[in-house]
């Protein structure tokens, strides 16, 4: 089932998530909900606040070239940053219409559980880890926004207002929540 995608201004966005516990309710088919509506709405990630569930859980698509996709991070802790900080433009299904370039660093290891619970960990680098971070922050009430240099904010300022208020020009081929 395809999720409608909290927008920018929304409180789900804003915050900590909460830890995912082992007898949460319906958890696989939230997570199958979750890629269904990521892969339509054409996102390389997607985080639950993102569908407006307060849980530190989030899926992506394909981790490097070769991998098939359809990954899942459960209480998901990034334990490691290293290499140089490289900027790039990134997206964000929350704030459409918007590319911002951000500065991340280059690799990143990763502990979380998967769907059964079992712990795991991996070390990502260069757009896989920019994912990773991206979706993380979103657990954490961080938005692209948040990372970017208060002139380049300004800059945007009206258009995020615009946004916040659903009464931005933008349109999106997927079902949203203002
Ligand atoms: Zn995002």
């Amino acid at each position: 089932m395809i999720l409608p995608i909290v927008t920018y201004g929304h409180p789900a966005l804003k915050g900590k998530a909460e830890i995912v516990k082992e007898d949460c309710p319906e958890l696989e088919k939230l997570v199958g909900d979750m890629l269904e509506t990521m892969k339509a709405a054409g996102g390389a990630g997607l985080a639950a606040p993102q569908v407006n569930r307060n849980l530190r859980l989030f899926v992506t698509g394909p981790l490097g070239e070769e991998d098939p996709g359809d990954h899942v991070f459960i209480n998901p802790e990034i334990i490691q940053f290293s290499g140089l900080f490289q900027g790039m433009l990134e997206a964000c299904l929350s704030i459409p219409g918007l590319q911002l370039s951000l500065l991340r660093q280059e690799h990143i290891r990763i502990r979380y559980q998967t769907l059964d619970f079992s712990w795991e960990e991996k070390s990502y680098s260069g757009w896989s880890a920019r994912i990773l971070q991206h979706e993380y922050d979103h657990l954490e009430g961080i938005l692209i926004t948040d990372r970017i240099i208060p002139e380049r904010k300004r800059s945007i300022k009206s258009f995020l207002h615009k946004l916040a208020q659903g009464r931005a020009k933008v349109e999106v081929p997927y079902p949203t929540i203002q």
